[in-house]
Protein backbone atom coordinates (compact mmCIF):
# COMPACT_ATOMS: atom_id res chain seq x y z
CA UNK A 1 0.00 0.00 0.00
CA UNK A 2 1.42 3.16 -0.97
CA UNK A 3 1.45 5.85 1.15
CA UNK A 4 0.16 9.39 0.71
CA UNK A 5 3.46 11.99 1.88
CA UNK A 6 2.28 14.30 4.32
CA UNK A 7 1.25 18.23 2.71
CA UNK A 8 4.39 19.80 4.41
CA UNK A 9 7.00 16.94 2.75
CA UNK A 10 5.31 17.37 -0.81
CA UNK A 11 5.58 21.26 -0.51
CA UNK A 12 9.09 21.31 0.63
CA UNK A 13 10.29 18.90 -2.34
CA UNK A 14 8.14 20.88 -4.80
CA UNK A 15 10.23 24.10 -3.45
CA UNK A 16 13.30 21.95 -3.85
CA UNK A 17 12.72 21.09 -7.52
CA UNK A 18 11.84 24.42 -8.31
CA UNK A 19 14.91 25.93 -6.96
CA UNK A 20 16.90 23.26 -8.70
CA UNK A 21 15.05 24.25 -11.87
CA UNK A 22 16.12 28.08 -11.25
CA UNK A 23 19.84 26.88 -10.92
CA UNK A 24 19.43 25.03 -13.84
CA UNK A 25 17.96 27.94 -15.79
CA UNK A 26 20.69 30.68 -14.07
CA UNK A 27 23.37 27.83 -15.37
CA UNK A 28 22.04 27.27 -18.78
CA UNK A 29 21.46 31.51 -19.19
CA UNK A 30 25.61 31.74 -18.06
CA UNK A 31 26.61 28.93 -20.07
CA UNK A 32 24.67 31.04 -22.80
CA UNK A 33 26.28 34.70 -21.87
CA UNK A 34 29.78 33.19 -21.98
CA UNK A 35 28.88 31.72 -25.59
CA UNK A 36 27.53 34.84 -26.68
CA UNK A 37 30.48 37.40 -24.93
CA UNK A 38 33.64 38.04 -26.12
CA UNK A 39 36.01 37.00 -23.68
CA UNK A 40 38.64 40.15 -23.77
CA UNK A 41 36.17 42.86 -23.66
CA UNK A 42 32.87 41.53 -22.74
CA UNK A 43 31.00 42.83 -25.45
CA UNK A 44 28.75 40.49 -27.11
CA UNK A 45 30.60 38.68 -29.87
CA UNK A 46 30.66 38.26 -33.71
CA UNK A 47 28.14 35.02 -33.66
CA UNK A 48 25.62 36.46 -30.97
CA UNK A 49 25.64 39.52 -33.17
CA UNK A 50 25.04 38.71 -36.33
CA UNK A 51 22.00 37.13 -35.00
CA UNK A 52 20.69 40.03 -32.64
CA UNK A 53 21.44 42.55 -36.16
CA UNK A 54 18.94 39.80 -38.18
CA UNK A 55 16.39 39.83 -35.16
CA UNK A 56 16.53 43.55 -34.71
CA UNK A 57 16.24 44.06 -38.26
CA UNK A 58 13.16 42.07 -38.54
CA UNK A 59 11.82 43.66 -35.61
CA UNK A 60 12.19 47.08 -37.34
CA UNK A 61 10.95 46.04 -40.71
CA UNK A 62 7.31 45.52 -38.77
CA UNK A 63 7.22 48.70 -36.69
CA UNK A 64 8.42 50.78 -39.75
CA UNK A 65 11.66 51.68 -38.06
CA UNK A 66 15.48 52.72 -38.86
CA UNK A 67 18.45 50.93 -37.75
CA UNK A 68 21.98 52.00 -38.09
CA UNK A 69 25.18 50.32 -37.95
CA UNK A 70 28.60 51.56 -37.35
CA UNK A 71 31.36 49.23 -37.29
CA UNK A 72 34.62 50.78 -35.93
CA UNK A 73 38.25 49.59 -36.75
CA UNK A 74 41.36 51.04 -35.24
CA UNK A 75 43.60 52.52 -37.31
CA UNK A 76 46.95 51.39 -36.73
CA UNK A 77 46.26 48.21 -34.50
CA UNK A 78 48.81 46.06 -35.88
CA UNK A 79 51.73 48.48 -35.77
CA UNK A 80 50.72 48.90 -32.12
CA UNK A 81 50.49 44.88 -31.26
CA UNK A 82 53.91 44.62 -33.52
CA UNK A 83 55.59 47.24 -31.65
CA UNK A 84 54.36 46.81 -27.77
CA UNK A 85 53.32 42.88 -27.68
CA UNK A 86 50.16 41.21 -27.54
CA UNK A 87 49.92 41.71 -24.07
CA UNK A 88 49.47 45.49 -24.82
CA UNK A 89 47.19 45.14 -28.03
CA UNK A 90 44.59 43.15 -25.75
CA UNK A 91 44.98 45.91 -22.66
CA UNK A 92 44.56 48.78 -25.51
CA UNK A 93 41.32 46.36 -27.16
CA UNK A 94 40.05 45.67 -23.27
CA UNK A 95 39.95 49.23 -22.53
CA UNK A 96 38.19 50.47 -26.03
CA UNK A 97 35.84 47.93 -25.11
CA UNK A 98 35.04 49.64 -21.88
CA UNK A 99 34.38 52.80 -23.95
CA UNK A 100 32.37 51.52 -26.21
CA UNK A 101 30.31 49.66 -23.17
CA UNK A 102 30.03 52.90 -21.88
CA UNK A 103 29.27 54.95 -24.79
CA UNK A 104 26.28 52.28 -25.34
CA UNK A 105 22.71 53.36 -24.51
CA UNK A 106 18.99 51.62 -23.45
CA UNK A 107 18.17 49.67 -26.32
CA UNK A 108 21.37 50.07 -28.25
CA UNK A 109 23.87 47.05 -28.71
CA UNK A 110 27.62 47.41 -29.02
CA UNK A 111 30.11 44.05 -30.30
CA UNK A 112 33.46 42.67 -30.78
CA UNK A 113 33.55 41.39 -34.28
CA UNK A 114 36.88 40.14 -34.16
CA UNK A 115 40.61 41.60 -33.76
CA UNK A 116 40.50 45.28 -33.52
CA UNK A 117 37.06 45.79 -35.38
CA UNK A 118 34.28 46.60 -33.12
CA UNK A 119 30.27 47.08 -34.04
CA UNK A 120 27.51 49.66 -32.84
CA UNK A 121 23.88 49.32 -33.79
CA UNK A 122 21.21 51.99 -32.71
CA UNK A 123 18.22 53.17 -33.88
CA UNK A 124 18.96 56.16 -36.27
CA UNK A 125 18.49 59.07 -34.76
CA UNK A 126 21.48 61.02 -35.71
CA UNK A 127 24.38 59.41 -37.35
CA UNK A 128 26.10 62.56 -37.76
CA UNK A 129 26.83 63.01 -34.10
CA UNK A 130 27.41 59.80 -33.09
CA UNK A 131 29.83 58.80 -35.74
CA UNK A 132 31.20 62.17 -34.50
CA UNK A 133 31.31 61.19 -31.11
CA UNK A 134 32.95 57.54 -31.68
CA UNK A 135 35.65 59.07 -33.90
CA UNK A 136 36.38 61.55 -30.83
CA UNK A 137 36.20 58.06 -28.27
CA UNK A 138 38.88 56.38 -30.84
CA UNK A 139 41.23 59.68 -30.52
CA UNK A 140 41.46 59.59 -27.05
CA UNK A 141 44.86 58.45 -25.66
CA UNK A 142 45.32 55.13 -23.56
CA UNK A 143 47.98 54.48 -20.91
CA UNK A 144 49.09 51.25 -21.46
CA UNK A 145 52.25 50.43 -19.45
CA UNK A 146 53.12 53.99 -18.55
CA UNK A 147 53.06 54.86 -22.28
CA UNK A 148 50.53 56.72 -23.92
CA UNK A 149 49.07 55.64 -27.09
CA UNK A 150 46.58 56.64 -29.49
CA UNK A 151 46.21 54.35 -32.48
CA UNK A 152 42.92 56.21 -33.53
CA UNK A 153 40.15 55.24 -35.11
CA UNK A 154 37.33 54.77 -38.12
CA UNK A 155 34.07 54.24 -38.55
CA UNK A 156 32.07 53.59 -41.73
CA UNK A 157 28.06 53.26 -41.02
CA UNK A 158 24.99 52.44 -43.30
CA UNK A 159 21.58 52.87 -42.17
CA UNK A 160 18.52 50.20 -42.44
CA UNK A 161 16.38 50.50 -44.65
CA UNK A 162 18.10 53.46 -46.64
CA UNK A 163 21.04 51.23 -47.59
CA UNK A 164 20.72 47.75 -47.35
CA UNK A 165 17.67 45.18 -46.91
CA UNK A 166 19.00 42.80 -44.96
CA UNK A 167 21.81 42.30 -42.11
CA UNK A 168 23.99 40.89 -44.84
CA UNK A 169 24.20 44.28 -47.15
CA UNK A 170 23.84 46.36 -43.96
CA UNK A 171 27.09 44.76 -42.62
CA UNK A 172 29.02 45.05 -46.50
CA UNK A 173 28.14 48.67 -46.82
CA UNK A 174 29.07 49.29 -43.49
CA UNK A 175 32.39 47.78 -44.49
CA UNK A 176 32.66 49.92 -47.62
CA UNK A 177 32.15 53.05 -45.65
CA UNK A 178 34.67 52.31 -43.19
CA UNK A 179 36.96 51.34 -45.78
CA UNK A 180 36.96 54.33 -47.52
CA UNK A 181 37.40 56.33 -44.32
CA UNK A 182 40.50 54.42 -43.81
CA UNK A 183 41.60 55.31 -47.56
CA UNK A 184 41.10 58.79 -46.60
CA UNK A 185 43.76 58.71 -43.73
CA UNK A 186 41.96 57.76 -41.43
CA UNK A 187 40.53 58.92 -37.94
CA UNK A 188 37.39 60.23 -39.40
CA UNK A 189 33.99 58.64 -40.28
CA UNK A 190 31.76 57.66 -43.67
CA UNK A 191 28.54 56.67 -44.69
CA UNK A 192 27.43 54.47 -47.41
CA UNK A 193 26.29 56.13 -50.19
CA UNK A 194 25.33 55.75 -54.09
CA UNK A 195 28.96 56.33 -54.87
CA UNK A 196 29.84 53.68 -52.68
CA UNK A 197 26.94 51.59 -54.20
CA UNK A 198 28.37 51.87 -57.58
CA UNK A 199 32.10 50.84 -56.73
CA UNK A 200 30.57 47.91 -55.04
CA UNK A 201 28.17 46.64 -58.16
CA UNK A 202 31.59 47.29 -60.72
CA UNK A 203 33.92 45.43 -57.85
CA UNK A 204 31.71 42.69 -57.91
CA UNK A 205 31.59 42.92 -61.31
CA UNK A 206 35.07 42.28 -61.78
CA UNK A 207 35.19 40.08 -59.14
CA UNK A 208 32.99 37.63 -61.14
CA UNK A 209 35.44 38.16 -63.99
CA UNK A 210 38.33 37.65 -62.29
CA UNK A 211 37.02 34.20 -61.17
CA UNK A 212 36.86 33.06 -64.88
CA UNK A 213 39.81 34.44 -65.97
CA UNK A 214 42.39 32.46 -64.49
CA UNK A 215 40.80 29.03 -65.87
CA UNK A 216 40.08 31.34 -69.45
CA UNK A 217 43.83 32.10 -69.55
CA UNK A 218 43.55 35.70 -69.21
CA UNK A 219 46.53 36.62 -66.77
CA UNK A 220 49.54 36.35 -68.10
CA UNK A 221 53.03 37.13 -67.45
CA UNK A 222 55.26 40.13 -68.40
CA UNK A 223 58.51 41.33 -68.01
CA UNK A 224 60.61 43.33 -66.98
CA UNK A 225 64.54 43.61 -67.51
CA UNK A 226 66.84 43.56 -64.66
CA UNK A 227 70.13 45.22 -65.61
CA UNK A 228 73.69 45.39 -64.11
CA UNK A 229 75.06 48.75 -62.98
CA UNK A 230 78.52 48.28 -63.92
CA UNK A 231 78.02 46.82 -67.68
CA UNK A 232 74.18 47.78 -69.09
CA UNK A 233 73.97 44.28 -69.17
CA UNK A 234 70.30 42.65 -68.86
CA UNK A 235 71.07 39.72 -66.80
CA UNK A 236 67.51 38.95 -65.91
CA UNK A 237 63.87 39.50 -65.75
CA UNK A 238 61.26 40.48 -63.29
CA UNK A 239 57.79 38.71 -64.01
CA UNK A 240 54.80 40.86 -63.47
CA UNK A 241 51.29 40.08 -63.74
CA UNK A 242 48.92 41.17 -66.33
CA UNK A 243 45.25 40.80 -67.01
CA UNK A 244 44.33 40.66 -70.28
CA UNK A 245 40.84 41.76 -70.16
CA UNK A 246 38.95 40.87 -73.27
CA UNK A 247 37.17 44.43 -72.87
CA UNK A 248 38.91 46.48 -70.57
CA UNK A 249 41.81 45.84 -72.03
CA UNK A 250 45.50 45.17 -69.35
CA UNK A 251 44.43 45.23 -66.03
CA UNK A 252 47.02 46.61 -63.57
CA UNK A 253 47.84 43.53 -61.26
CA UNK A 254 48.03 46.92 -58.46
CA UNK A 255 44.12 46.55 -59.37
CA UNK A 256 43.46 42.92 -59.13
CA UNK A 257 46.32 41.41 -56.68
CA UNK A 258 44.61 42.73 -54.01
CA UNK A 259 41.17 41.80 -55.01
CA UNK A 260 42.17 38.38 -55.96
CA UNK A 261 44.18 37.87 -52.35
CA UNK A 262 40.48 39.12 -50.82
CA UNK A 263 39.08 36.61 -52.87
CA UNK A 264 41.31 33.96 -52.06
CA UNK A 265 42.38 33.58 -56.00
CA UNK A 266 45.94 34.61 -55.48
CA UNK A 267 47.06 31.35 -55.55
CA UNK A 268 45.71 30.38 -58.51
CA UNK A 269 47.15 33.04 -59.92
CA UNK A 270 50.46 32.81 -58.74
CA UNK A 271 50.90 29.58 -59.84
CA UNK A 272 49.61 29.72 -63.13
CA UNK A 273 51.95 32.76 -63.97
CA UNK A 274 54.88 30.76 -62.14
CA UNK A 275 54.36 28.67 -64.51
CA UNK A 276 53.48 29.98 -67.79
CA UNK A 277 56.23 32.42 -67.21
CA UNK A 278 58.80 29.35 -66.27
CA UNK A 279 58.12 28.07 -69.76
CA UNK A 280 58.94 30.85 -71.56
CA UNK A 281 62.13 31.74 -69.70
CA UNK A 282 63.73 28.56 -69.48
CA UNK A 283 64.85 28.43 -73.04
CA UNK A 284 66.14 32.62 -72.72
CA UNK A 285 67.92 31.18 -69.30
CA UNK A 286 69.31 27.78 -71.25
CA UNK A 287 70.60 30.08 -74.41
CA UNK A 288 72.40 32.47 -72.15
CA UNK A 289 70.45 35.41 -72.81
CA UNK A 290 69.82 36.14 -69.00
CA UNK A 291 70.62 34.31 -65.87
CA UNK A 292 67.73 34.99 -63.35
CA UNK A 293 64.05 34.59 -63.40
CA UNK A 294 62.56 36.79 -60.35
CA UNK A 295 58.69 35.94 -59.44
CA UNK A 296 56.24 37.65 -57.50
CA UNK A 297 55.01 35.90 -54.47
CA UNK A 298 51.71 37.41 -52.39
CA UNK A 299 52.63 36.99 -48.71
CA UNK A 300 49.18 34.66 -48.15
CA UNK A 301 50.82 32.19 -50.30
CA UNK A 302 53.94 32.54 -47.72
CA UNK A 303 51.34 31.58 -45.24
CA UNK A 304 50.37 27.92 -46.30
CA UNK A 305 53.56 26.04 -44.31
CA UNK A 306 53.88 23.81 -47.58
CA UNK A 307 54.27 26.57 -49.91
CA UNK A 308 58.15 26.30 -50.32
CA UNK A 309 57.51 21.88 -50.94
CA UNK A 310 55.21 22.52 -53.42
CA UNK A 311 57.17 25.55 -55.58
CA UNK A 312 60.31 23.21 -55.55
CA UNK A 313 57.74 20.24 -56.82
CA UNK A 314 56.30 22.34 -59.50
CA UNK A 315 59.59 24.04 -60.40
CA UNK A 316 60.93 20.64 -61.07
CA UNK A 317 58.48 20.00 -63.63
CA UNK A 318 59.30 23.12 -65.48
CA UNK A 319 63.12 23.25 -68.02
CA UNK A 320 63.95 26.01 -65.25
CA UNK A 321 66.71 25.39 -63.42
CA UNK A 322 66.35 26.20 -59.79
CA UNK A 323 69.07 28.12 -59.46
CA UNK A 324 67.61 30.36 -62.08
CA UNK A 325 64.96 31.70 -60.39
CA UNK A 326 64.68 34.02 -57.31
CA UNK A 327 61.79 34.40 -55.40
CA UNK A 328 60.53 38.25 -54.49
CA UNK A 329 58.97 38.18 -51.09
CA UNK A 330 57.81 41.19 -48.72
CA UNK A 331 58.74 41.95 -45.27
CA UNK A 332 55.13 42.35 -44.38
CA UNK A 333 55.31 38.82 -44.35
CA UNK A 334 58.71 38.15 -42.77
CA UNK A 335 57.01 40.08 -39.82
CA UNK A 336 54.46 37.87 -39.62
CA UNK A 337 55.75 34.50 -39.13
CA UNK A 338 59.81 34.93 -38.63
CA UNK A 339 59.85 31.07 -37.90
CA UNK A 340 57.44 30.09 -40.96
CA UNK A 341 60.04 33.25 -43.60
CA UNK A 342 62.92 30.71 -42.03
CA UNK A 343 61.94 27.88 -43.11
CA UNK A 344 60.45 28.57 -46.33
CA UNK A 345 63.74 30.46 -46.92
CA UNK A 346 66.05 27.56 -46.18
CA UNK A 347 64.23 25.02 -47.77
CA UNK A 348 64.19 27.41 -51.23
CA UNK A 349 68.04 28.15 -50.54
CA UNK A 350 68.78 24.06 -50.02
CA UNK A 351 67.84 23.83 -53.30
CA UNK A 352 69.59 26.50 -54.94
CA UNK A 353 66.55 29.36 -55.19
CA UNK A 354 67.61 32.82 -54.29
CA UNK A 355 65.18 34.81 -52.36
CA UNK A 356 65.03 38.55 -52.62
CA UNK A 357 63.45 41.01 -50.39
CA UNK A 358 60.35 43.34 -52.27
CA UNK A 359 59.92 46.85 -51.63
CA UNK A 360 62.52 46.97 -48.86
CA UNK A 361 61.86 50.44 -47.54
CA UNK A 362 58.32 51.09 -47.29
CA UNK A 363 58.24 49.19 -43.76
CA UNK A 364 60.14 48.26 -40.84
CA UNK A 365 63.39 47.84 -43.14
CA UNK A 366 64.68 45.56 -40.82
CA UNK A 367 68.23 44.78 -41.69
CA UNK A 368 68.19 42.48 -37.99
CA UNK A 369 65.95 40.18 -40.53
CA UNK A 370 69.12 40.26 -43.12
CA UNK A 371 71.18 39.33 -40.70
CA UNK A 372 69.62 36.31 -38.93
CA UNK A 373 68.05 34.67 -42.66
CA UNK A 374 69.75 33.55 -45.46
CA UNK A 375 68.79 36.19 -47.87
CA UNK A 376 71.21 37.14 -50.56
CA UNK A 377 68.73 40.11 -52.37
CA UNK A 378 67.20 43.04 -51.59
CA UNK A 379 65.13 45.30 -53.71
CA UNK A 380 65.27 48.51 -52.52
CA UNK A 381 61.46 50.77 -53.19
CA UNK A 382 60.65 52.95 -56.01
CA UNK A 383 59.49 55.50 -53.34
CA UNK A 384 62.98 55.80 -52.02
CA UNK A 385 64.56 55.53 -55.65
CA UNK A 386 62.05 58.43 -56.36
CA UNK A 387 63.98 60.77 -54.56
CA UNK A 388 67.11 60.01 -55.04
CA UNK A 389 69.62 62.72 -56.42
CA UNK A 390 66.69 65.11 -55.77
CA UNK A 391 66.83 65.10 -51.98
CA UNK A 392 70.11 64.92 -50.35
CA UNK A 393 68.67 63.31 -47.38
CA UNK A 394 67.39 60.41 -49.35
CA UNK A 395 70.33 60.30 -51.32
CA UNK A 396 72.59 59.79 -48.08
CA UNK A 397 69.94 57.48 -46.85
CA UNK A 398 70.00 55.13 -50.32
CA UNK A 399 73.61 55.40 -49.80
CA UNK A 400 74.37 53.94 -46.19
CA UNK A 401 71.76 51.42 -47.18
CA UNK A 402 73.65 50.33 -49.91
CA UNK A 403 76.85 50.23 -47.52
CA UNK A 404 75.35 48.43 -44.93
CA UNK A 405 74.17 45.38 -47.46
CA UNK A 406 76.93 45.44 -49.13
CA UNK A 407 78.81 44.63 -45.61
CA UNK A 408 76.39 42.13 -44.78
CA UNK A 409 77.23 40.13 -48.53
CA UNK A 410 73.59 41.17 -49.88
CA UNK A 411 72.87 42.04 -53.35
CA UNK A 412 71.29 45.20 -53.64
CA UNK A 413 68.39 45.95 -56.96
CA UNK A 414 66.75 49.32 -57.60
CA UNK A 415 63.11 49.10 -58.43
CA UNK A 416 61.53 52.13 -60.74
CA UNK A 417 64.98 53.80 -61.87
CA UNK A 418 63.23 56.30 -64.52
CA UNK A 419 65.91 58.42 -64.85
CA UNK A 420 70.13 58.64 -65.86
CA UNK A 421 70.45 60.93 -62.96
CA UNK A 422 69.00 58.00 -60.68
CA UNK A 423 71.24 55.71 -62.70
CA UNK A 424 74.52 57.27 -62.38
CA UNK A 425 73.84 58.48 -58.34
CA UNK A 426 72.97 54.65 -57.23
CA UNK A 427 75.98 53.16 -59.87
CA UNK A 428 78.13 55.18 -58.07
CA UNK A 429 76.81 54.26 -54.39
CA UNK A 430 77.55 50.72 -55.58
CA UNK A 431 74.09 49.25 -56.25
CA UNK A 432 74.37 46.11 -58.16
CA UNK A 433 71.70 46.08 -60.56
CA UNK A 434 68.54 48.46 -61.60
CA UNK A 435 65.53 47.99 -62.78
CA UNK A 436 63.15 50.29 -63.92
CA UNK A 437 61.36 52.77 -67.29
CA UNK A 438 64.75 54.32 -67.94
CA UNK A 439 66.14 50.88 -69.13
CA UNK A 440 62.66 49.22 -70.30
CA UNK A 441 58.85 48.99 -68.97
CA UNK A 442 57.34 45.37 -68.43
CA UNK A 443 56.41 44.02 -71.84
CA UNK A 444 55.26 40.93 -73.45
CA UNK A 445 57.14 38.03 -73.80
CA UNK A 446 57.86 37.96 -77.80
CA UNK A 447 58.51 41.12 -77.12
CA UNK A 448 60.99 40.72 -74.34
CA UNK A 449 62.47 38.08 -75.97
CA UNK A 450 62.90 40.28 -79.41
CA UNK A 451 65.14 42.72 -76.85
CA UNK A 452 67.06 40.00 -75.29
CA UNK A 453 67.93 38.73 -78.64
CA UNK A 454 68.83 42.15 -80.17
CA UNK A 455 71.20 43.25 -77.06
CA UNK A 456 72.98 39.35 -77.68
CA UNK A 457 73.29 39.72 -81.33
CA UNK A 458 77.39 39.98 -82.10
CA UNK A 459 77.78 43.33 -83.06
CA UNK A 460 78.54 44.27 -86.97
CA UNK A 461 81.90 44.20 -87.46
CA UNK A 462 82.64 47.31 -90.06
CA UNK A 463 84.64 45.24 -92.89
CA UNK A 464 87.98 47.43 -93.34
CA UNK A 465 88.40 46.94 -97.70
CA UNK A 466 92.42 46.81 -97.91
P1 LIG B 1 56.48 45.17 -57.43
O1 LIG B 1 56.88 43.75 -57.19
O2 LIG B 1 57.13 46.20 -56.57
O3 LIG B 1 56.75 45.42 -58.95
C1 LIG B 1 57.33 46.57 -59.47
C2 LIG B 1 56.27 47.48 -60.01
O4 LIG B 1 56.87 48.70 -60.40
C3 LIG B 1 55.63 46.93 -61.28
O5 LIG B 1 54.28 47.39 -61.26
C4 LIG B 1 56.39 47.64 -62.39
O6 LIG B 1 55.66 47.73 -63.59
C5 LIG B 1 56.58 48.99 -61.75
N1 LIG B 1 57.74 49.70 -62.29
C6 LIG B 1 58.89 49.18 -62.75
N2 LIG B 1 59.75 50.15 -63.10
C7 LIG B 1 59.12 51.32 -62.86
C8 LIG B 1 59.49 52.70 -63.03
O7 LIG B 1 60.58 53.05 -63.47
N3 LIG B 1 58.58 53.63 -62.68
C9 LIG B 1 57.36 53.30 -62.19
N4 LIG B 1 56.52 54.28 -61.88
N5 LIG B 1 56.97 52.01 -62.02
C10 LIG B 1 57.85 51.04 -62.35
P2 LIG B 1 53.13 46.42 -61.62
O8 LIG B 1 53.54 45.52 -62.73
O9 LIG B 1 51.92 47.25 -61.78
O10 LIG B 1 53.01 45.53 -60.34
C11 LIG B 1 52.53 46.06 -59.14
C12 LIG B 1 52.68 45.08 -58.02
O11 LIG B 1 51.80 43.98 -58.20
C13 LIG B 1 54.06 44.46 -57.93
O12 LIG B 1 54.90 45.35 -57.29
C14 LIG B 1 53.78 43.20 -57.16
O13 LIG B 1 53.73 43.48 -55.77
C15 LIG B 1 52.39 42.84 -57.61
N6 LIG B 1 52.48 41.76 -58.61
C16 LIG B 1 52.78 41.85 -59.93
N7 LIG B 1 52.76 40.62 -60.49
C17 LIG B 1 52.46 39.74 -59.50
C18 LIG B 1 52.30 38.30 -59.45
O14 LIG B 1 52.45 37.57 -60.43
N8 LIG B 1 51.98 37.77 -58.23
C19 LIG B 1 51.83 38.54 -57.11
N9 LIG B 1 51.53 37.93 -55.98
N10 LIG B 1 51.99 39.86 -57.14
C20 LIG B 1 52.29 40.47 -58.31
CA1 LIG C 1 58.51 42.54 -57.14
CA1 LIG D 1 58.85 46.05 -55.35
Amino acid sequence: MTKTPPVQTLSSSLSDLAARVAELEAEREMTLRLAQTDSLTGLVNRGAFTGSLCERLEAARETGASVALFIIDLDRFKNLNDTLGHHAGDMLLAELGQRLRDETGPGEMAARLGGDEFALITADDDIVARAERLVALLSQPHDIYGRTVSPGGSVGVAVFPRDAQDAADLQRHADQALYRAKSAGGRRWSSFDEDLREEGVRRRTLEDELRRAIPAGEIVPWFQPIVESMTGAMVGVEVLARWNHPERGLVSPAHFVPMAEELGLIRAIDEAIFEAACARTAPWVAEGLIEVVSCNVSPRDLLDPAFSRKLIGRLAKTALPATALTVEITETFLLQDMALARRHIERLAAKGVNVALDDFGTGYSNLRALMHLPIQTVKLDRSLIDDVGRDARVSKLVASMLHAARSLGVRIIAEGVEHEGQALFLRSAGCDRMQGYFFARPMPGDAMEAMLREANAPKPRVAIAG
